[in-house]
């Protein structure tokens, strides 16, 4: 050790010292005394590392420790999950939470949480009561089932259906549905964790009836639907409707399963999208058992939601597993609110922000991008933007290839590397996720929201200003 560094070691303030600072007894008061004595220790020994290691270049006054744990101490006390805003354009983004809520549903939320709520409580009689009966109702109408059930996703309900109503037996599944729906769920390793067993039939691009009949035997209990909602086979293709299903599935007294997936509750034609099945024509085709996501096209919380036979939905209700799936009050008080949208197609369409988001005409877009590029070029000085069309998408394992057109702001850095603003943009204060494209980051209107357009060029200023 030189003279130096051991003159700049006796220098260093003790975490006693530093607590004494005003400044830090403002950090106590915000959050609490023991993470602040950890952030100064951390910060005084990030100092003392330095020191020994660069021998004479470091601070060491009281002002430079306090700004290293002052950092320390920001990062500690920030959020893990948080805000972020989405500029990818993908407007069902797993990464990014899916679907956003509808303002109904926020508002439910916080008028509900901050206190108690009547979650299994009936109001009328006093007695306890199932907490899913809070939305049964709305999934009946929306999907003219006669019963219905919500649990924590549709994966959950899947398994649930299976473990319930098929477990020991045989389940008769088309080829071309056997699908994977990102990670861990796939359709076979379900099947084998509930207790099912598959029987595959048909072939990867075309099965019919008569290999469903073929395969059907003492064993079989149901015939299962599935729609291959993030893939698409094109070309020499077929695949059974439901109401064939059904007819054969009568004949045989076997039930019919239909996993649809992303849950359209309203024809997405209408909003310029290719066509989705609909939970509702599909319980009118004779579907014995319907599930779907809740925060896919849907638009709402991250749910499963169960519709069909009042005896089916009565003997799932009483698996066991039941508990074990069941969803929180968070997830009631959105899904009840986003699900009574949709008692009015119109209001659907305009209320719940996916339908919105995918709805929104490129010439509204345009105005918008406009509207943030000037915003941005009086930001951030010394850097470009330019408006220019591009292409959204629906994303999260929804309508594959179905392409949006869009509008995005584009920027291509000057004073910092491409894959270094993308880096800081994500780690900001609130962290932007951009796509990059053309050697530029596209900042897509498609989901960018109002409220995001200031901090959005407030995070593109700091990232200039950071890499200085
Ligand atoms: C998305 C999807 C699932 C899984 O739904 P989660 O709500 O994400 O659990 C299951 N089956 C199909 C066909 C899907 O598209």
């Amino acid at each position: 050790m030189t003279p130096e560094q051991k003159a700049k070691l006796r220098e260093l303030p003790s975490v006693d010292d530093l607590l004494n600072e005003e400044e830090v007894g403002d950090w106590i008061a915000a959050s609490s005394h023991a993470l602040v004595v950890e952030s100064l220790r951390e910060a005084v020994e990030l100092v003392r590392r330095r020191i020994l290691e660069e021998d004479g270049e470091v601070a060491v006054e009281r002002r430079a420790i306090l700004d290293v744990a002052e950092d320390i101490f920001a990062r500690r006390t920030i959020p893990s999950l948080r805000r972020v805003i989405n500029a990818t354009g993908i407007i069902l983004h797993t990464g990014l939470g899916r679907a956003p809520l509808c303002s109904e549903a926020i508002e439910s939320i916080v008028e509900a949480v901050g206190g108690y709520c009547n979650l299994e409580l009936e109001l009328e009689t006093g007695k306890r009561g199932r907490r899913e009966r809070h939305v049964e109702g709305l999934i009946r109408r929306v999907t003219g089932a006669e019963a219905g059930l919500v649990v924590n996703n549709n994966a959950a309900a899947t398994l649930l259906i299976l473990n319930t109503l098929a477990r020991g037996r045989e389940v008769i599944v088309s080829r071309g549905q056997l699908v994977e729906i990102g990670g861990s769920f796939r359709l076979p390793d379900v099947m084998l964790a509930s207790g099912a067993r598959l029987c595959e039939v048909g072939t990867t691009n075309r099965t019919r009836l008569d290999d469903y009949e073929q395969a059907v035997n003492d064993d079989t209990i149901a015939l299962m639907h599935v729609h291959t909602s993030n893939y698409r086979i094109i070309g020499f293709a077929e695949q059974t409707p439901i109401a064939e299903l059904v007819t054969l599935a009568r004949h045989f007294h076997l039930i019919v399963i239909d996993d649809l997936g992303s849950g359209a509750l309203i024809d997405v034609t209408t909003l310029g999208l290719p066509a989705e099945p609909m939970p509702a024509a599909s319980i009118e085709a004779g579907a014995d058992i319907v599930c779907f996501s809740g925060d896919k096209l849907l638009g709402g919380p991250q749910a499963g939601i169960i519709a069909g036979r009042k005896d089916l939905i009565e003997c799932i209700r009483s698996n066991p597993l039941m508990r074990t799936y069941r969803t929180g009050k968070l997830t009631l008080l959105a899904l009840e609110a986003t699900l009574r949208q949709y008692i009015d197609a119109e209001k659907a369409a305009q209320n719940v922000p996916v339908l919105a988001m995918i709805a929104t005409d490129t010439d509204v877009l345009a105005e918008r991008a406009r509207t943030l590029c000037e915003l941005l070029e009086q930001t951030v000085p010394g850097e470009s933007f330019y408006v220019c069309s591009d292409t959204a998408y629906v994303g999260g394992g929804s309508l594959p290839g179905a392409e949006i057109a869009s509008v995005c702001v584009q920027w291509r850095p000057k004073q910092v590397k491409l894959s270094t603003a993308v880096q800081l943009l994500r780690e900001g204060e609130v962290p932007i996720v951009a796509r990059v494209h053309d050697d530029a980051i596209c900042f897509d209107l498609r989901t960018i929201i109002d409220d995001d357009f200031e901090d959005l060029a407030i995070g593109v200023a700091d990232n200039i200003e950071d890499d200085r």
